[in-house]
């Protein structure tokens, strides 16, 4: 661990609403207001903004070897990318749970939180059915696995399409809710392909909850048929229901955004869903994903707050300093540049868009460490 300075860079927090011109210290990993000592490691953030530590809500590092088809290590898609901390969402279930530390925790600089997969298996190929038939979900053993790794297991995931949950959806997602409850914690929803329909899984939801993936274009999502955003989903947010990007290989359409946001719907998280089917292409990173937001009209502080205070907060981690630049709590920071250039911006249908900037970051500091990018944006 090194004393870290970061000079020159603007910092822009948006939980504070600070967006200034200063230095920002890491004194023994955790952010100082004292004077630096001498002999500190100085990073020169120059024309470039410094950010709390960057938040990706949705992303599958449970790097486990039975799995490396379909994950990804989290210092791939997180320090490596100048992402600080990812949140595992659901690549593990009751029985697998406690292989995530030593798959994980142990081997990766990147801070990682999960949510815990309602059927038991988690997700053994990102795929088919881990939660189709009542013996595959495990109300027990999610439970009391929040006894053993409070620390980390922020909330309960189901993912309510076809070819998860199968005809068992809307089951799956009652007893997903049912052990939220009893660890209070939040449930993510994913939502995908009927059944289970959107309609009915959105009604399950209580505010503080989080849906994933919720603008993506397959049909039967939240703009219905005809391009008007289906009342179960305005009731959803109007009671505090958390609305993620999750952005994924087919699970974020540029059009079906735009749409919902004309008509006055929200985003409170930019999360990437990265994993190795679209890690290549589609999503690639989550500062790709961030750009997609801010060409379709979000300036940078909304930006920035979607992958900092905001899943910061949804997840409860900023009582940990995540998500805001407190001095003495905050043990992370994001530095980027917005750059001028053209760029071809892909979303998960194919649809493609040109942006004349981008967010390009330069590295993070995590526990008193600082990673640069290495890995494409
Ligand atoms: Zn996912």
């Amino acid at each position: 661990m090194a004393d870290i300075l970061i000079k020159g860079g603007t910092v822009l927090d948006p939980a504070s609403g600070t967006e200034t011109e200063r230095d920002v210290y890491f004194e023994d990993g955790v952010l100082s207001e004292a004077e630096p000592r001498e002999g500190v490691l100085v990073i020169d953030a120059t024309n470039a903004f410094v950010a709390p530590g960057f938040v990706d809500l949705h992303t599958h590092v449970f790097n486990h070897s039975m799995f490396t088809n379909s994950r990804v290590s989290a210092d791939r898609i997180g320090v490596r990318q100048g992402v600080a901390c990812v949140v595992d969402a659901g690549s593990s279930g009751a029985i697998t749970i406690d292989a995530f530390p030593e798959n994980v925790h142990q081997t990766q600089a990147t801070q990682v939180f999960a949510f815990i997969n309602i059927g038991s298996p988690g997700l053994p190929h990102l795929g088919v059915g881990h939660a189709s038939r009542p013996d595959l979900l495990d109300l027990d053993g999610v439970v009391k696995a929040f006894d053993r790794h409070a620390d980390w297991l922020v909330g309960v995931k189901v993912l309510a399409s076809q070819s998860h949950t199968g005809a068992f959806g809307l089951e799956a997602v009652k007893i997903a809710r049912k052990a939220a409850s009893l660890v209070n914690k939040p449930l993510m929803l994913h939502v995908g392909n009927a059944p289970p329909l959107i309609d009915d899984v959105l009604d399950l939801l209580r505010p503080g909850d989080i849906v994933t993936h919720t603008y993506h274009g397959k049909i039967g999502g939240v703009l219905g048929y005809r391009d008007e955003v289906i009342a179960p989903f305005k009731e959803a947010v109007k009671r505090g229901v958390v609305v993620d990007l999750g952005h994924g290989r087919s699970s974020f359409s540029f059009r079906v955004f735009e749409t919902a946001m004309e008509q006055g719907m929200p985003l409170h998280c930019i999360s990437s869903d990265l994993h190795q089917g679209n890690v290549d292409r589609y999503a690639v990173s989550l500062a790709r994903t961030m750009t997609k937001v801010r060409s379709l009209g979000f300036s940078l502080p909304e930006v920035v707050s979607r992958v900092s205070n905001l899943p910061a907060a949804a997840i409860g981690i900023d009582q940990y300093g995540f998500g805001s630049l407190v001095p003495g709590l905050a043990t992370t920071a994001s530095i980027f540049r917005e750059r001028e250039g053209e760029v071809e911006l892909e979303d998960a249908e194919g649809s493609i868009r040109q942006s004349r900037s981008f967010i390009e970051p330069i590295g993070c500091v995590v526990n008193g460490e600082f990673f640069s990018v290495q890995e494409p944006l």
